[in-house]
């Protein structure tokens, strides 16, 4: 029998936004369980165990409902500063807010516990607890996060090395000191300079990518007045039309910050009119250079590097970690040359993981087994339709299976930050809506769940 209309599998962002759009939307009798074995709407974003770490977005953009693009603000009452990053604890104390308020509708019920498998039943699906109980939902949610860095492409030793920390984001700090080594220069590595600096780490911090380079920064900037129109003939086309727009813009005294704003909210649908084998030839030359752009750093995290490295205390290297031998770093500089260092700690900071990494969860591993969920060409995340529904091993959509949040990259051109996740939350709580709607099954019977 089935229990319950929608089984929403992680508690995060993602899920708390589609449990809130439901609690709007949805029908007298309605029931939701959330699956959370950890903090309510944290997640590795919002569930850091530093004060000091910040949104790298503007309070003024971090509403969790499209239609409300003020309602963070509004929620900050006496602390509201549209223009300020504030505090991720704080943002998680928002959407945890937001996500116990959903939960007071009657028939929605938050479990605290980890999901170890999802299946298909005769009208719906069995997901079953990591505790071993089990429930049957005409509806599942896949919200399941961030999946960690990649570790595969480093040295085998690496992650065998005692001060090795494969989980940058929720790392505790305070008890890392000496030399300190970073791969990867995003603003995950950014974030381990502000927990370093914060905790009185008096070593070395040296910090290896491929090109040696930090995000862009934040600036105070006017809104740019034109949406940009790109030609979405090629990626070629595409540039062209960006550079065009930002030389035009810069010209009218805009800053190039203001362009990349302006054209954020135009890139799905950019994306989605490009050839699939341009969209492969923008993924290879053109992606790290828009997110480098896109996703900046608030002006005080940047002046915290700047601390590091005017003080000699940060190190950049422009390179590849080639080796680690008996606690040996041997890094591989582009110009040819080689560094040789010998590290306490080394923090993997490369960016989120692919479905490889995914996988490591029983839940999806078995999920990829089973064939109803499929990985992208290109591994970065699991197969959707532009409607968020799983596509299965077969090419097929699933029936009631939505995935929302990181796990749809690479089949959404942005998959990563609140202004696109709120956006798909309420697309898959439509979704769900319109596809349970006018069926005979449970509502009401959840009632009695
Ligand atoms: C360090 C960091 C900082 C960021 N800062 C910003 C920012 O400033 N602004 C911005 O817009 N975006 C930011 N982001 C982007 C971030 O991806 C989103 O804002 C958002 O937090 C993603 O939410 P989510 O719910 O999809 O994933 P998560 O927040 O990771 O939540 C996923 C949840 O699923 C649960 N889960 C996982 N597996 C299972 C399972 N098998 N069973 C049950 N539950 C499970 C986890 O416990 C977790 O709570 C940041 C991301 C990171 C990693």
């Amino acid at each position: 029998m089935i229990d319950l209309d929608v089984a929403i599998v992680g508690g995060g962002f993602s899920g708390s936004a589609v449990a809130a759009q439901l609690a709007r939307h949805a029908p007298d009798g309605f029931s939701v369980r959330i699956f959370e074995p950890s903090e309510l709407g944290r997640g590795a974003a919002y569930g850091t165990r530093h004060a000091e770490h910040l949104l790298n977005t503007r309070a003024a953009g971090m509403s969790m409902f499209p239609d409300d693009p003020e309602h963070f603000v509004r929620w900050l009452g006496r602390r509201a500063d549209r223009a300020a990053f504030v505090p991720r604890r704080l943002y998680g104390d928002y959407v945890a807010e937001i996500a116990r308020r959903a939960l007071e509708r009657p028939h929605f019920r938050l479990v605290n516990g980890r999901v170890r498998a999802i299946r298909r039943s005769g009208r719906g699906f069995v997901v079953e607890s990591a505790a071993g109980s089990r429930i049957e939902a005409r509806a599942v949610v896949l919200a399941t996060g961030n999946a960690l860095p990649a570790d595969h492409f480093l040295p085998a030793e690496v992650t065998a090395h005692p001060g090795y920390v494969g989980d940058p984001w929720r790392y505790d700090y305070r008890s890392v000191g000496g030399h300190v080594l970073l791969i990867g220069s995003g603003l995950t590595a950014l974030d381990v300079l502000v927990a370093l600096r914060a905790s009185g780490h008096r070593g070395i911090v040296h910090i290896i990518s491929r090109h040696g380079r930090y995000p862009a920064v934040h600036a105070d900037v006017a809104p740019y007045d034109v949406i940009p129109a790109l030609d979405a003939r090629d990626a070629r086309s595409v540039l062209r039309g960006f550079r065009r727009h930002v030389a035009e813009a810069c010209l009218r005294g805009f800053d190039w910050r203001s362009v990349v704003d302006a054209v954020r909210p135009e890139s799905e649908s950019i994306w989605r009119r490009l050839p699939p084998l341009e969209r492969r030839r923008f993924e290879r030359h053109l992606r790290t250079h828009w997110e480098r752009h896109r996703h900046r750093a608030p002006e005080q995290v940047d002046a915290v590097r700047d601390v590091y490295a005017r003080s000699g205390k940060a190190i950049t290297y422009a390179g590849r970690l080639a080796a680690l031998q008996r606690g040996c770093a041997r890094i591989a500089l582009n110009d040819g040359t080689t560094v040789t260092l010998r590290p306490d700690w080394i923090v993997n900071c490369s960016g989120v993981g692919g479905v490889r990494v995914m996988a490591r969860d029983p839940l999806i591993e078995g999920m990829l087994a089973d064939g109803i969920v499929s990985a992208e060409t290109r591994g970065l995340g699991l197969r959707t339709t532009w409607e968020l529904a799983s596509i299965d091993a077969s090419g097929t959509p699933v029936e009631g299976l939505w995935i929302v949040g990181p796990p749809v990259r690479g089949s959404r051109f942005e998959a990563t930050a609140v202004p696109e996740l709120r956006v798909m939350a309420e697309l898959a709580a439509s979704e769900i809506l319109a596809s349970l709607r006018g069926n005979t099954a449970p509502m009401s019977l959840a009632a009695q769940a």
